[in-house]
């Protein structure tokens, strides 16, 4: 398992929704939250492992307000946006090194499936609900950088490109 990176494809592509929670589904989900911990990452989608199910991982810490978690959320969905809207910087495991403010709604309402099969259905806010509109986003191939001019992302992809092909040398 590998992150991909900007400007690969499989980044735009939809996310399928899972009929049926497997093992297998299960197994790829710890995989996705080991690589991401190391990256080292908060939020992590499928799509950016090359893997085109709606699976997301999420592990953060928000010393701040004293937050943290871990969990695996299986085919989630944002129900409910709040008006109230926020800027915060952000940044993305698919485009290392790169950041911009982003504006999004500060609270959300997400329903999505645990690794029991549970529905879960919960209001979230702060940091916590910036990281998961993040990699919901990342599900249906949408990166941070939609939000930018096409000026800024095309300017913050091309150093993606740039980095790497530094690193190859
Ligand atoms: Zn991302």
């Amino acid at each position: 398992m590998e992150i991909l990176l900007v400007p690969n494809e499989v980044l735009r592509l939809k996310a399928k929704k899972l009929t049926k929670i497997t093992k297998a589904d299960i197994n790829v989900a710890h995989q996705m939250m080991d690589i991401m911990i190391k990256a080292p990452g908060v939020g992590l989608a499928a799509n950016q492992v090359g893997i085109l199910k709606q699976i997301v991982t999420i592990n953060f810490e928000d010393k701040e307000n004293d937050k943290k978690a871990n969990y695996i959320l299986f085919n989630p969905s944002i129900i409910e946006y709040s008006a109230e809207k926020t800027i915060m910087e952000e940044g993305c495991l698919s485009l290392p090194e790169q950041y911009a403010d982003v504006e999004r709604p500060k609270q959300i309402i997400i329903e999505y499936t645990d690794e029991n099969e549970k529905l879960i259905k919960k209001e979230i806010d702060g940091y916590e609900a910036r990281i998961l509109q993040h990699e919901i986003d990342h599900l249906s191939g949408k990166l941070f950088v939609d939000y930018l001019s096409s000026l800024k992302r095309n300017i913050l992809i091309k150093k993606v490109k740039k980095l790497q092909n530094t690193k190859k040398r």
